[in-house]
């Protein structure tokens, strides 16, 4: 063959630049891309030489990458090309309406050069010149020398070349020179042929001698070519998986729980996915799993392949099937990967359930680990609720697992208020809320712990799935209202006494910014606190969803409403009563006496409004009823002002407002040495 000259057919004038201009971000796939074609053609020879089309010995096949001045070569022993496959292959690019296509996917080199087989031409995005020198496998073939500058012309003419394969000879640009250092190479080839089926070598090893690094005759080999996850399962062993792992993430603790992948219809699919250990932050955690093409790392995103929550996860995906080169809201219509995602999902809640059943105790003790991705999947994944519903654990605050059904049975006699609703206690802090859990399990009640990142999500979602069921924080309100379990009388009717002390305790209540508190007066039992103070389970829970959604920002603004309730049967308290009644009567009572004959008035003028129109009603009237009420709002705040000033002085109400806030985790400050000033005084 005489030196030929040609045209690159494609119809763009000149498809260089362009490639160079919008492929700049992802320079670095041009090795990935030319050593997977040196793979391609290897396992096409070892196809070809199993079926007995090549007889003979097909020698050492690996492949060789080397730098030499001002090239990169990428060697392989593969099937070669003959000239007239370098002209159907190489020069033949199908490439028609290809400025629109460029223009389209410009951001997106992965979707240009798989789309249109480019993946040899992507050697030009660092290259001024590249080289194919080739012989093909076929018997009695000539070996070929193509040539390139980066203009559409090519030359190719017949050489020289013993061995069977392929040379691709890049000569590196200038302004793409760090691809000529050692250092950046190994890098790529580590990064995108790790885990490449056939051995490929960078330069000998090297060994330190005399002070010296010196390269030994052995091949540096960079790749696993018989990663784990294309093993069979079962000729795996756990120390196998835990190795595997660290070899993906040398830093990782060790995994809780691992899952081989292993599908062959109606998807290829091989990979393992581990739950790692999770210590606390989940964005950190994210894209850590590896998704592969036939062994050829492509990209460690994998929104849209796996459910949202799983890519929690790490470990590899391994499958042929994914369309890699698309965008990703493509990807995430595709068919395909619809499949997938359902099959990863379903792997992983059967194993998670075979874990379950056949290891409990195990299962435990990773629960707290293990939580977090359940919880995230329930939330963000309506399909699994019914997958992992009899394998997701509650967690009590004397720390014991049960299951959502092993639970209801042991609540269900004793917390099912009159409604019948079933009504779950929980915590979100054993030190915190000790005094109320403690309240909660002399009354024969259980706990629960929900501490949990998502929890506060986790439980609303639980009331919408469970039946007549809703969820309490033990101190959300006094242990008596939390499980009402009878329409009760109120047994004892706002008599002065109550009034009194609500006044009484209010009136030490601290002004704080953004916090209300409402003091009432009930009898709670000897035993309780003399002072509790409680936030509804409604206003904390609207307020802690702000934090964490947006656009509930409207509750996230509002006061926090606390309810303090004073126990009238505890003794301080009755103490409290009577000697506010010895000290305040003397005062009080006249005032008392006018609010009654104020409201006798007050009474007969409304009486005597009944029935009639406005303009009917005297002028008198209407002004003496005004400034009654009014006086009656007077005299009351004469009361509220007689029991503040006897409050202010008075040593146990102050103690027992700030023991009050104390155990809430509101007493700071100046508040608080105060009080730890008077309690050393009282003692
Ligand atoms: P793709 O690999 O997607 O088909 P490429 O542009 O990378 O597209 O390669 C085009 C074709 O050139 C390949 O399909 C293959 O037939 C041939 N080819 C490329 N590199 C080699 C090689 N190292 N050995 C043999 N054939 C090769």
């Amino acid at each position: 063959m005489s030196k030929q000259k040609g045209t690159i057919g494609v119809t763009t004038e000149n498809i260089f630049p362009v490639i160079k201009k919008f492929l700049y971000s992802d320079h670095e796939i041009f090795l990935r891309e030319i050593v997977s074609n040196a793979i391609d053609a290897t396992q096409k020879l070892k196809t070809l030489s199993s079926k007995g089309q090549i007889s003979g010995d097909l020698g050492d096949l690996t492949i060789r990458v080397s730098i030499d001045k001002d090239r990169i070569t990428v060697s392989d022993r593969g099937i070669g090309m003959t000239a007239d496959e370098i002209e159907k292959y190489i020069n033949q690019i199908a490439f028609s309406g290809a400025n629109d296509f460029l223009e389209k996917y410009k951001d997106n080199a992965n979707a240009i050069i798989g789309h249109f087989g480019l993946g040899f031409y992507s050697s030009f995005m660092v290259s001024k010149k590249v080289e194919i020198v080739t012989k093909s496998y076929k018997e009695d073939s000539n070996a070929v020398k193509w040539s390139c500058d980066g203009s559409p012309e090519y030359t190719m003419e017949k050489c020289n070349k013993s061995e069977r394969g392929t040379d691709i000879i890049m000569y590196i640009d200038d302004d793409c020179k760090e691809y000529l250092q050692e250092s950046e190479i190994d890098k790529l080839l580590r990064k995108y042929c790790k885990f490449l089926p056939v051995p490929i070598a960078f330069g000998k090893k090297k060994e330190w001698k005399d002070g010296k690094n010196i390269e030994t005759d052995e091949d540096n080999i960079i790749n696993n070519v018989d990663p784990l996850w294309c093993k069979t399962p079962s000729d795996v062993s756990d120390d196998d998986y835990r190795k595997f792992y660290h070899e993906l993430y040398p830093m990782a603790d060790d995994p809780l729980f691992w899952i081989h992948l292993n599908v062959d219809f109606p998807f290829h699919l091989t990979g393992i996915l581990y739950f790692p250990l999770i210590k606390n932050n989940i964005e950190l955690q994210r894209n850590k799993i590896q998704l592969y093409c036939n062994q050829v790392y492509v990209t460690d995103s994998v929104e849209g392949i796996v459910p949202d929550f799983l890519t929690l996860l790490h470990g590899i995906i391994d499958s042929p099937d994914i369309p890699l080169n698309v965008s990703r809201s493509y990807l995430q219509s595709d068919a395909n990967v619809k499949k997938i995602s359902g099959y990863i999902l379903k792997k992983v809640a059967d194993r998670l359930n075979a874990i379950f059943k056949n290891n409990r105790k195990e299962f435990e003790e990773k629960w707290d680990n293990l939580k977090l991705f359940i919880n995230y999947g329930l939330l963000t994944e309506d399909e699994l609720f019914d997958k992992v519903s009899k394998i997701t654990l509650f967690k009590d605050t004397d720390g014991k697992y049960y299951t959502f059904d092993e639970y209801k049975t042991l609540i269900e006699p004793n917390q099912t208020d009159k409604d019948k609703q079933l009504v779950y206690l929980y915590a979100n802090n054993v030190d915190a809320q000790y005094g109320f859990i403690n309240a909660a399990n002399q009354k024969g009640y259980n706990v629960l712990l929900m501490d949990g990142q998502l929890d506060v999500a986790v439980i609303g979602m639980l009331e919408q799935k469970f039946e007549k069921s809703r969820f309490m924080r033990v101190d959300s309100d006094s242990i008596d209202n939390l499980i009402v379990k009878s329409d009760k009388k109120d047994d004892n009717p706002d008599n002065d006494g109550s009034q009194m002390l609500s006044a009484i305790f209010k009136s030490r209540m601290p002004q704080m910014e953004k916090v209300e508190f409402h003091v009432d007066s009930k009898p709670l039992g000897q035993t309780m606190m003399p002072v509790i103070i409680t936030q509804s389970e409604y206003m904390r829970r609207m307020k802690e969803m702000a934090d964490i959604q947006a656009g509930m920002s409207f509750y996230g603004d509002m006061p926090s409403m606390y309810s303090v309730t004073v126990n009238t049967d505890h003794k301080l308290i009755q103490k409290v009563m009577a000697d506010a009644s010895n000290m305040c009567n003397p005062s009080v009572t006249p005032i008392d006496e006018e609010i009654e004959k104020l409201q006798t008035r007050v009474s007969e003028l409304r009486k005597a409004k009944e029935g009639k129109k406005d303009d009917e009603i005297p002028e008198a009237d209407k002004t003496e009823l005004t400034e009654k009420q009014k006086a009656i709002k007077d005299k009351e705040k004469q009361k509220d002002d007689i029991y503040g000033a006897y409050a202010r002085d008075c040593k146990i109400v102050n103690e027992l407002v700030d023991l009050a806030l104390l155990q809430t985790g509101m007493l700071k400050g100046k508040a608080l040495d105060e009080f730890i000033k008077r309690s050393i005084e009282l003692i």
